[in-house]
């Protein structure tokens, strides 16, 4: 299939979604994840208007940016090991993997920009799930606030992996309780008006609980 093609398909649910919860369409931003596929695939994605890109691997990202460059904006969203952020912190606009301070602390060291980073939480509990428990996200962000690269955009979190809509709904809403949460400190550094959330099999019900940024691979890119 093109990514013309699944692009339609993806964006006619995205619209239905948001008007079934009462949003705007263009609170929605998709981030197409390309770790599976090629970059002439990549490219195909930019090509047709899709210009957010997301990876999850450094060595996966620097090879599709040394192609594509500032014709995308770029998305880390795996898990980074801290010795890898020099090798992609001049490449990306977005981490949304922050889960530690002494990640914190190396992004801020090595950017030479703002950087936005989403803290990754682990809503479910599944310990196969990387991310903060989620009582530990305000404390986490209050030992944030000398690091004056690093501004906290939003929150992001991986449903547990079930067919079951209920643990995903009650995933999805528990990220969204905890943005309320952090809002309401009103710090500078942490607006934290995003939320990324839903990805191939569960982006719908993502819109429907809040989420301002959806990270599709396999329904979109293959
Ligand atoms: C792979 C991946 C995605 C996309 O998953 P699909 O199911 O292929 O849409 C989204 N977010 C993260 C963090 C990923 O690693």
């Amino acid at each position: 299939m093109k990514v013309s093609e699944n692009f339609s398909a993806i964006r006619e649910k995205i619209d239905a979604a948001c008007k079934k919860s009462g949003r705007n369409s263009d609170e929605v931003t998709i981030v197409a994840v390309t770790k599976y596929v090629t970059t002439e695939r990549a490219e195909e994605a930019v090509e047709t208007g899709i210009i957010n890109l997301g990876e999850n691997r450094d060595d996966g990202l620097i090879e599709k940016w040394e192609t594509l460059k500032e014709r995308a904006i770029w998305h880390f969203i795996g898990t980074l090991q801290t010795r890898k952020v020099k090798n992609i912190i001049d490449k990306v606009s977005y981490i949304h993997s922050l889960d530690r301070l002494s990640l914190a602390e190396e992004i801020n060291k090595r950017a030479e920009k703002h950087i936005s980073c989403f803290i990754q939480v682990n809503v479910s509990g599944e310990n196969s799930k990387h991310g903060i428990n989620p009582v530990d996200v305000i404390d986490f962000i209050h030992n944030l606030k000398n690091l004056n690269k690093i501004k906290i955009v939003g929150l992001m979190t991986m449903a547990p992996l079930t067919d079951d809509e209920a643990s995903i709904r009650k995933c999805f809403r528990g990220l969204k309780e905890l943005q309320n949460e952090v809002q309401a400190l009103q710090l500078e550094y942490a607006p934290c008006n995003e939320l990324s959330m839903g990805m191939s099999n569960d982006y719908t019900i993502a819109i429907e609980e809040g989420a301002t940024i959806v990270r599709i691979g396999t329904s979109l890119v293959g």
